[in-house]
């Protein structure tokens, strides 16, 4: 018809002048990355105090050398301060090394081949293990999964959490799932943090599961807010007392984002049993961990005020960095008929959903003019958006102004394959 023709000739004028302006940016040059949620330079700096803080000072709480070996589990005074931004006590918690994700692997790993519950408990012994992986998620999770052959089941995430009617279904109708992943306050990457109703379901969902079931809580960005109205996290510890469910949840920090990236502090917290357990593979990889960045760390981290406050510098780092891409999503992509996103009041992402079959085309549209954006499908087991639409955005390592270059590049992409497809 003739409006549709008048139209499609408007949409082809437009297109002209987006792809002018896309050449105009080619020609620039641009080397820009909003690909992994590393923390900038500025923010490491913080923790810059921690190197020479012990000032000679080895001695522990306990009096114990820090320099020598022993404690598989930790300084106790590190045990006593990470445990507490999990909610556990200090024999609850384990102090492990620099990474959290060690742990994690660590934690599927003894479960899969070795059982939590003795070898009879393995979850090798059975034909089938599968992990219930809330999505968009962190592809991390996704590889260990990968790595040792667990099949991956999408559920939906929600802003209140993973979609609970589902994972319960699901849960209850197929034994051979044995897990969940869980990033619970501002989740990797849409920065939801879950309710206090989904904490407490997912408290209570290994009574409905096989007793191996494990709820994997990676509360990577617990102290993370960038606004003090951000949604606090209720305690799984809390629920899971009551429930008496703690053998079958795993809570897992570091200080990653805190200190040092991948020379901080990890640990993980359950229940003494697990503990146990979980020491006893151990012990065959390690005799301890470092003692000397714990001992540093809890020197440099004191308290949970200190933290806090040490957390508002980043905080204050991050905070135009997020409003640089929100207000320039808002601005140029407001109508939402071009796409919708997250608006996080903490944590390292915002989450980005395009117009289904088109993130793709848009990380490869901003490749193309010096963009690095993190690879459609990453946020998705096995790297495969079924809708190819969500892209993750990492505005925390770029300087502010290299944010904002960005971002105005991304959303002249977004135009360009939003209209292209209009146009076919
Ligand atoms: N968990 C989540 C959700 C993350 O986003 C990250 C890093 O981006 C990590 C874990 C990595 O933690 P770590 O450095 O302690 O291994």
């Amino acid at each position: 018809t003739q409006t549709t023709q008048a139209s499609q000739a408007q949409l082809r004028e437009q297109l002209a002048i987006l792809h002018e302006q896309y050449d105009q940016l080619a020609a620039k040059k641009l080397d820009l990355d909003l690909t992994r949620g590393k923390p900038g330079t500025a923010q490491v700096a913080l923790s810059s105090a921690l190197d020479g803080i012990l000032g000679g000072d080895y001695l522990a709480a306990d009096g114990s050398d820090a320099r020598n070996y022993g404690g598989l589990d930790g300084l106790p005074e590190a045990r006593s301060l990470f445990g507490a931004m999990l909610g556990m006590r200090p024999e609850e918690t384990l102090v492990g090394g620099n990474s959290s994700l060690t742990l994690m692997y660590q934690v599927v790993e003894f479960a899969l081949r070795e059982g939590l519950r003795g070898p009879e408990s393995a979850w090798a012994n059975h034909d089938e293990a599968k992990f219930l992986c809330p999505v968009p998620g962190y592809d991390r999770h996704f590889s260990i999964c990968e790595y040792f052959g667990i099949d991956m089941l999408p559920v939906p995430l929600l802003d209140s959490g993973p979609d609970m009617d589902e994972v319960e279904a699901l849960v209850a109708a197929d034994p051979t799932i044995r897990g969940i992943w869980c990033v619970p306050r501002f989740s990797n990457p849409t920065g939801c943090v879950y309710s206090a109703a989904t904490v407490e379901r997912l408290a209570r969902l290994p009574q409905q599961a096989s007793s191996e079931f494990i709820v994997m809580w990676d509360n990577a960005y617990a102290v993370h807010e960038l606004y003090d109205d951000a949604p606090q996290l209720a305690p799984i510890s809390d629920y899971a007392r009551q429930f008496d469910t703690m053998d079958n949840i795993f809570q897992f920090g570091s200080t990653s984002k805190i200190t040092f990236a991948g020379a901080g502090v990890a640990f993980v917290g359950s229940s003494e049993r697990n503990l146990a357990t979980l020491k006893a593979h151990l012990a065959f990889q390690t005799i301890g961990p470092d003692k000397v960045n714990q001992l540093r760390h809890v020197r440099f981290l004191q308290d949970p005020v200190t933290i806090a406050a040490h957390m508002e510098h980043h905080a204050a780092l991050m905070r135009p960095r997020f409003e640089a891409v929100l207000t320039t999503l808002e601005q140029e992509l407001g109508d939402g008929d071009m796409g919708c996103w997250t608006r996080p009041r903490g944590g390292y992402f915002i989450s980005f959903d395009a117009l289904p079959g088109l993130a793709g085309e848009i990380v490869g549209l901003a490749a193309r003019i010096g963009v690095k954006l993190t690879p459609a499908g990453a946020t998705f087991p096995y790297g495969r958006d079924p809708e190819d639409r969500n892209i993750r955005l990492s505005p925390s390592f770029p300087s502010l102004e290299d944010v904002q270059a960005s971002v105005d590049a991304f959303v002249l992409c977004v135009k360009i394959a939003t209209l292209q497809q209009r146009l076919h």
